[in-house]
């Protein structure tokens, strides 16, 4: 069965998790965005072996840990979806702008699509692609445990902005309707930033997605 903790890195207190089968122990990291000791020393007091770095998008607080984690364990990074490319080659900037520490370029091991899956330990998660914060935004959802790993695409109460590059308000909602609800009402969702929610909770009063009114 799949376990997982969210700790909150970097100034934007972004949701990492530390995702793991119970069986063979073995974890990836969701969204390594900094704090790269405190995710080594949660790993450890976890009993978990980092395996992989799987990644929903490319900015900054979700992904500027990645090169150096990768480099520190020898991770291979999964993830996110091609469309997220200029987002990476952004990073540099991205850290200057925020001032985050240097984040170092990586080239992803594997890109994901939408359809593919993921593996850990015995746990398989199923990648669905979520364009509309960033045209590469993917997420990660388990079916078996009920959870679903979808960064900075729904919120406890709100959606992901789009006003930065290659944003789409549409696309959003579309990936929110389309991809997302069909996961099911109980699903529990762990967001990139804030307290977790239900899709069905989210899909009746989320104010900008919601159904009711
Ligand atoms: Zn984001
Ligand atoms: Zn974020």
């Amino acid at each position: 069965m799949l376990q997982y903790r969210t700790i909150p890195v970097t100034a934007f207190a972004q949701n990492c998790s530390i995702v793991w089968c119970d069986e063979t122990m073995d974890a990836a990291v969701i969204d390594p965005g900094g704090d790269i000791d405190r995710l080594i020393e949660a790993a450890r007091l976890l009993g978990v072996i980092l395996k992989a770095i799987w990644l929903t998008h490319a900015h900054i607080d979700h992904a500027g840990g990645t090169a150096a984690l990768a480099e520190r364990l020898a991770l291979p990074i999964i993830g996110p979806h091609p469309g997220d490319q200029f987002w990476i080659d952004a990073l540099p900037q991205q850290s200057q702008m925020f001032g985050f520490p240097p984040a170092g370029h990586f080239t992803p091991t594997r890109w994901l699509a939408d359809g593919d899956t993921v593996q850990i330990g015995h746990c398989t998660l199923n990648v669905r692609h979520c364009p509309g914060h960033t045209p590469g935004h993917v997420v990660f959802h388990s079916p078996q445990a009920q959870r679903a790993f979808v960064g900075d695409v729904l919120f406890a109460g709100s959606i992901g902005r789009t006003d930065f590059p290659q944003g789409n308000h549409a696309q959003l909602i579309a990936s929110i309707r389309e991809r997302l609800w069909p996961m099911g009402d109980e699903t529990v969702f762990i967001p990139g930033h804030g307290p977790e929610s239900s899709f069905g909770e989210e899909r009746r009063f989320n104010p900008f997605v919601g159904e009711g009114r």
